[in-house]
């Protein structure tokens, strides 16, 4: 096995395919240097090699010491020079560097080769005693505290005593024999904590720098790195051994950082940063103000002709920003990096757009280069970036689960009229309608609070459990910090952190590359995207979204909240709860009389919002007791109002409870025990869509059984259905055509889907309760545990969460069996999703697969379905291809 890759002199035994094995770095080094440019020479240690060093107990192969001494007499006959010699010396740096970058996270060392012989030769090359003694001490302390570690402030100290005793300031005002003098002390320091002199041979100082940038993939920072930006998979670090330039030997040197393209906007304009007389480390320290690219052209012509080169030879190479660091050293310029910038949102999308127009690309890349995040963080607001961030971290007062991303500023609320509590309901629905954001102490992702506010594009953390409450006192507290109803705090859901006080928000206008990029992924998706909306508010965004339909909406929302005429609620309020208080059914119809032109209102309200457009309508889905207050007070006060003595509210409210609500009387449960809930809302529905229809709005009504177990259940929902509705047509004479099907979202559902279409006209897969039956794990209650079940230095059981990315092996596998046996049944089946999953970017290219006709999303989540289906359709044909 070859465990070293040589570059240098215009040949190079990698390329830059190779970043698993040589890393980006070493990957960018080698091809830079194969297409010709300007490259410092040097060899780069595999990601191979760090993976045996690891699983061996942090020992070589046997080859490497062999391999590494070839490649510095290779690198010593490239660059004419010798490391360690007494006259014009090689140095080195030695560079961490893995296949996904990690900036800032790993070691690097610097000036290697310099010792007590060397510097004196650097000091006659360069003609420069001072840069020659400055590069040492730099190397000293690096390798002292990177190597041993030493702790750095020890010798920082000195180097401040030095100054000190030398009555300067900076650093630069050091001289030559005072750097003489700080190397002395590092060294004395070095030995009185190690007991061994500070090593002098060349080779010494390599091996202990390559082991130490080894032990660096290991180090806290790239362990945490790995696990946030969840990179997983890589062999390990790769070690690149470069020839060192210098762009601090005078103002015709010097360093810098550039982009082919802007990335924070994407505008194509060479955009970058250079300090002369200045080392890599001053730019990105950010000690020293640059100058602008502009000015270096004007100060450096030569080298700035030569750099523009560079960035079309490399943009043209890899079709793709760059993000490049070179070195100007005495007048000549060397490329040090190169590798796929990072961009905002929005410059992604603009240079996505713009690559294919130029031509660098084709479309199906840009499309493939558009992450759901990407789309999420255009729309969401953000905390103004101009904040500081000391400032930001004095105020942060707890951390939460971020469950729907983008920032909120506020006051507190406690209570369930006014905004938020400790948990939510959907009693507090209208609550959190008017909320800025939505705080919780417990829950996951996938809580009730989560999906709501996920629905709304609402900011929301879940799980804040530092958070003390006491609704009581409207009061919540955190390490002694207390915040009182009516106090601002700051809510940023995208890393689930909660500040005091308010904080400046921004929401980015999402850029035109945006429309341009949604429109080819509609050209290019199979996949129909519609939306999970209860309003015609919703409605109406879902659609600037893109949706084309309605893919679930929630009846029972409608119960809480009159979103027209927000007055109205109340009224509504109680009619839902005298009907569920009823105990005889002539008295649950009357109250449910009540109700009824509540119901075709709203109806109305979202078919012409969606008009000609499919609108599924789900029948009232949770259990009942959800809907009538718990404590005596609130019932005493509801049995006022609508004359029935308390007692009986409170002994209904008793015959409700369940001990396990989700497995309980629910969803289709209810209609089959309380057949006239259905005839009213079927009713609703099939007046709603006359009234539309007369008035030239095209209604697709589709009617949904929720959580129906077979056939035999289904059939007696679907005749009560039919009866209902064939008998209102027939009357207005109408021409309606509506469809009745199911959701799916239990396993028996799944596994009887064959019979269960002799009945459905579609399915709709509720994945939430899906994968809750499947798993047998709670959704309201597993974010207590699931973060264990995902962390990778834990338990590590499940890849993603599988409430927010579908378990494909098993939920998934019921869907599959489902769709055969569905629609050998019924081969013109309508199979679409609405549970949570339809908006997850990962699932909803397993619903391309699977052969689903439609996603359901929440409305801020429709782009990202919309592009996942079309990159659903570009991973198919490459597969095909292969
Ligand atoms: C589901 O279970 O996936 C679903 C969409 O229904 P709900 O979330 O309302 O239970
Ligand atoms: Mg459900």
């Amino acid at each position: 096995m070859k465990y070293v890759y040589f570059f240098g002199a215009g040949r190079a035994d990698g390329t830059g395919d190779m970043k698993d094995l040589l890393g980006g770095k070493g990957a960018g080094l080698a091809e830079m240097t194969r297409i010709g440019l300007p490259v410092p020479a040097g060899f780069t240690i595999t990601t191979q090699t760090c993976d045996f060093y690891f699983k061996r107990s942090r020992t070589y192969p046997k080859e490497l010491r062999a391999e590494v001494a070839k490649n510095v007499a290779r690198l010593e006959k490239v660059t004419g020079k010798k490391l360690g010699d007494a006259r014009d010396p090689l140095l080195v740096s030695v560079r961490s560097g893995s296949a996904r970058s990690m900036p800032g996270m790993m070691e690097t060392i610097l000036n290697l080769g310099l010792n007590e012989e060397s510097v004196q030769g650097l000091a006659k090359a360069t003609n420069n005693e001072r840069f020659a003694w400055d590069a040492y001490r730099r190397f000293v302390q690096m390798y002292s505290t990177v190597v041993i570690g030493l702790p750095k402030e020890e010798l920082e100290m000195r180097l401040r005593n030095l100054k000190n005793s030398l009555g300067v300031k900076d650093d630069t005002q050091v001289t030559a024999q005072g750097w003489r003098q700080l190397v002395g002390e590092y060294k004395a320091y070095f030995k009185q904590k190690t007991g061994k002199d500070f090593p002098e041979d060349p080779v010494e100082q390599l091996w202990g720098a390559i082991g130490a940038v080894f032990e660096s993939w290991m180090g806290e920072k790239a362990v945490t790195y790995r696990r946030v930006e969840k990179i997983t998979g890589l062999l390990g670090t790769a070690v690149s051994v470069v020839q060192m330039v210098f762009g601090n030997t005078g103002e015709n040197s010097g360093t810098g950082v550039c982009f082919t393209r802007d990335p924070s906007t994407g505008e194509k304009v060479f955009f970058g940063d250079f300090l002369l007389n200045a080392q890599g480390e001053d730019v990105v320290a950010g000690i020293r103000t640059p100058m602008h690219l502009n000015e270096l052209a004007k100060v450096m012509p030569n080298v700035y002709k030569q750099l523009e080169r560079v960035r079309e030879k490399l943009e043209r190479h890899y079709r793709d920003m760059q993000d490049m660091e070179f070195t100007v050293e005495n007048g000549k310029l060397y490329m040090l990096q190169t590798r796929t910038g990072k961009r905002s949102p929005a410059a992604a999308f603009r240079m996505a757009v713009d690559m294919a127009n130029e031509k660098l690309i084709r479309v199906e890349e840009a499309l493939e280069r558009i992450k759901a995040e990407d789309i999420e963080r255009l729309f969401y607001p953000v905390l103004d970036s101009k904040l500081e961030r000391g400032e930001l971290a004095s105020r942060k007062l707890a951390e939460g689960i971020n469950a729907v991303p983008g920032a909120a500023v506020g006051k507190v609320v406690f209570t369930a009229q006014e905004a938020v509590r400790r948990e939510t309901s959907p009693e507090d629905v209208g609550g959190m309608y008017v909320a800025q954001g939505i705080l919780t102490a417990t829950g996951g992702k996938t809580s009730h609070a989560a999906v709501v506010a996920r629905g709304w594009g609402k900011c929301c953390i879940v799980g804040a459990e530092a958070l003390e409450i006491d609704a009581e006192a409207k009061k919540m507290s955190v390490n002694g910090r207390v915040v009182s109803e009516g106090d601002w705090i700051t809510l940023d859901g995208g890393d689930g952190c909660v500040y005091m006080g308010e904080i400046s928000l921004v929401r980015p206008e999402p850029p035109k590359a945006y429309e341009t990029l949604m429109k080819w992924a509609d050209k290019t998706r199979k996949l129909g995207v519609r939306t999970n909306a209860d309003t015609p508010r919703d409605a109406r965004l879902a659609r600037e979204m893109g949706a084309e339909g309605i893919g679930l909406c929630r009846t029972e929302h409608m119960f809480f909240k009159d979103f027209e005429q927000p007055e109205k609620s109340v009224e509504r309020q109680e009619a839902i709860q005298e009907m569920i208080l009823a105990e005889a059914p002539e008295a649950r119809r009357r109250a449910l009389e009540k109700l009824l032109p509540f119901q075709r209102r709203d109806f109305i309200g979202i078919f012409e919002a969606m008009n000609g457009l499919p609108v599924t309508i789900r029948m009232i889905d949770p259990p009942l007791h959800e809907f009538v207050p718990h404590d005596p007070e609130k019932q005493a006060e509801l049995a006022k109002k609508i004359g029935i003595p308390p007692e009986a509210v409170a002994r209904r409210v008793e015959q409700l409870h369940e001990a396990n609500p989700m497995l309980g009387h629910r969803g289709c449960r209810l209609a089959i025990t309380y057949p006239e809930i259905l005839e009213m809302q079927v009713r609703a529905i099939i007046e709603a869509a006359i009234d539309c229809q007369k008035r030239g709005i095209k209604v697709l009504p589709e009617i949904m059984h929720p959580l129906t177990l077979d056939k035999k259940e289904l059939k007696i929902l679907e005749t009560a259905t039919r009866r209902i509705a064939d008998g209102i047509i027939a009357q207005s004479k109408v021409k309606l055509e509506y469809l009745v099907g199911t959701m799916i979202e239990l396993p028996r559902a799944a596994l009887l889907a064959g019979q269960i279409a002799e009945v459905a006209e579609f399915f709709s897969f509720g994945t939430n309760d899906l994968t809750q039956t499947t798993m047998g794990l709670s959704r309201d209650d597993a974010g207590k545990f699931l973060p264990e079940y995902v962390d990778d230095r834990k338990a590590a059981i499940f890849k993603d969460d599988p409430f927010q990315t579908l378990d494909t092996e098993g939920v998934g596998m019921l869907i599959q069996w489902a769709i055969q046996n569905g629609r050998k049944t019924r081969p013109k089946l309508k199979i679409g999703i609405c549970g949570e999953h339809g908006g997850d970017a990962e699932s909803v290219k397993f619903c391309h697969r699977a052969g689903m006709n439609y996603v359901s999303a929440s409305p801020f989540r429709v782009p990202i379905s919309r592009l996942a289906a079309a990159q659903a359709v570009i991973e198919d044909k490459k597969k095909r291809k292969h």
